[in-house]
């Protein structure tokens, strides 16, 4: 029954964990005697030494390979735009009409509701907050910066980045939990009705950053359509992971633009998004959209901040892509080379912790990420012991403002970057260290502690 290196072997403890079932039931002679063999298993796969890395959410060498044909591009001699701009000048701030064709449909827009951006997305959700705070936005009495507190509501788990911005201008973050269609819209609905300093709010709508969430057709209706308390309340719709599926269904959500639109609030919405992780993570193209009165408000902030975007990019992207169709295809090739590494995470999980009562997750539908729950109070250790068995993981807390996960419960996944046979060791590392810490954090509950070993 042992495997390599004396360790018990993946059938056994697969024997072993359907005795024991839910291990918070289970009789403590058991619990103690499952974490025994998990102990060993986790120090067999620790003395292998290894150094393996999900912390961040980027794409691996082969996937950017996919793109090479962008760096040979457009060529010299081959630089006009379709209406005879020269890419190589100074202009065009709004961004090339060809490229703003091809991406607007996908953000849910009209290519007069795009503005394209250099190769940053998160770049121009920095900015809108900033120039937000300094200006005002469309409808505000006053800069936010003037009001005596600003703040944003933040669907938990969330995305890290997002949370820095707000604390790095002081505004104060109010975590709402997120599950797998949504926020909880009632307390949404109450606290954007009660608290005129509430001005914002992150979505990330599609395939979220990190559970994998979709937000319901319902919630995109509801969220265009709550009364708020504040005037000039915006939601920051990071629709970052709108063509990345996982499945042959390609998951599609309504406009929020449309829906604001429709609702009698045109200006809600600031959707935001990216060809990061369709092209060049380091050097593709970002867009902005919205109402035709957002996209005159952030022209003018921009136009102070710079003559215009990388056109040559642009018009790159335009060759390369062709259109919504050469797009998708190309994100079928992402998908073959991503889907699997997905499989391996959820078939390593359904494996070990399936059944355990210790652990739960999404399996996603598209997107970058998996977001792990464990027992509460155990994430911080779980993440730890996993860097001990030499797999580095998203530190936890970060999936929450300020890094505070109150429930110490979740953290975030990321296989894309490590190849498959990587993604799938290091998935069993995470596996064992998940079963050791909640083990043993049950056997301390009951007074039956075991010592940690070094
Ligand atoms: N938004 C989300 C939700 C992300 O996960 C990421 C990348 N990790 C970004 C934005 C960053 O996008 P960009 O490269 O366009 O700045």
């Amino acid at each position: 029954m042992t495997g390599s290196h004396g360790a018990p072997s993946p059938a056994f403890l697969g024997y072993l964990l359907c005795l024991v079932a839910q291990l918070q039931t289970v009789p403590t002679a058991d619990l103690t005697a499952f974490h025994d063999q998990i102990q060993l298993r986790y120090d067999a796969f620790r003395a292998r030494g290894l150094a393996l890395d999900l912390t961040r959410g980027k794409p691996s060498a082969e996937q950017l390979d996919l793109s090479n044909g962008l760096l040979d591009l457009p060529g010299q001699g081959d630089v006009l735009a379709a209406d005879k701009t020269d890419v190589r000048n100074y202009g065009g701030l709004q961004g090339l009409p060809e490229l703003r064709a091809l991406l607007a449909p996908l953000f849910g827009a009209t290519p007069a509701q795009v503005i394209i951006g250099d190769n940053s997305s998160l770049a121009l959700m920095h900015d809108a907050v900033a120039y937000s705070l300094l200006k005002g936005t469309v409808g505000s009495a006053r800069p936010w910066s003037r009001e005596s507190v600003v703040k944003f509501l933040c669907p938990v788990p969330g995305y890290d980045r997002h949370f820095a911005i707000c604390q790095e201008y002081g505004i104060e973050m109010i975590p709402v939990p997120l599950g797998a269609d949504g926020p909880d819209m009632d307390l949404v609905e109450r606290l954007v009705a009660e608290d005129a300093a509430i001005k914002g709010m992150w979505c990330v709508p599609k395939y979220s950053n990190p559970s994998g969430a979709v937000y319901a057709d319902a919630v995109v209706d509801r969220l265009a359509a709550m009364p708020t308390a504040a005037p000039d309340f915006r939601i920051f719709w990071d629709n970052a992971y709108a063509v990345h599926h996982l499945t042959d269904e390609r998951i599609e959500i309504p406009s929020l633009i449309e829906a604001c639109a429709r609702h009698g609030h045109a200006d809600r919405a600031f959707v935001f998004g990216s060809t990061s992780k369709v092209t060049l993570a380091g050097a593709g193209v970002s867009l902005f959209a919205g109402s035709a009165d957002n996209v005159k408000w952030y022209l003018a902030r921009m136009g102070k901040r710079t003559i215009g975007s990388d056109k040559i990019n642009q018009l790159r992207h335009v060759r390369f892509l062709r259109d919504a169709d050469g797009l998708l295809a190309l994100m079928d090739r992402h998908r073959a080379i991503v889907a699997p590494k997905f499989t391996a995470v959820a078939e390593a999980f359904a494996t070990h912790l399936g059944g355990t009562g210790v652990a739960s997750w999404l399996v996603p539908k598209g997107g970058y990420f998996i977001s792990l729950d464990v027992l509460d109070g155990c994430a911080r250790e779980f993440v730890r012991a996993a860097k001990e068995a030499g797999v580095e993981l998203t530190p936890a807390g970060a999936t929450h403002p300020l890094g505070q996960d109150p429930d110490d419960r979740t953290v975030r996944i990321a296989p894309t970057f490590p190849d498959l046979a990587t993604v799938q060791v290091a998935a069993e590392g995470v596996a064992l260290s998940v079963l050791l810490v909640t083990s043993r954090a049950l056997l301390a509950q009951r007074g039956a502690g075991v010592p940690a070993r070094a």
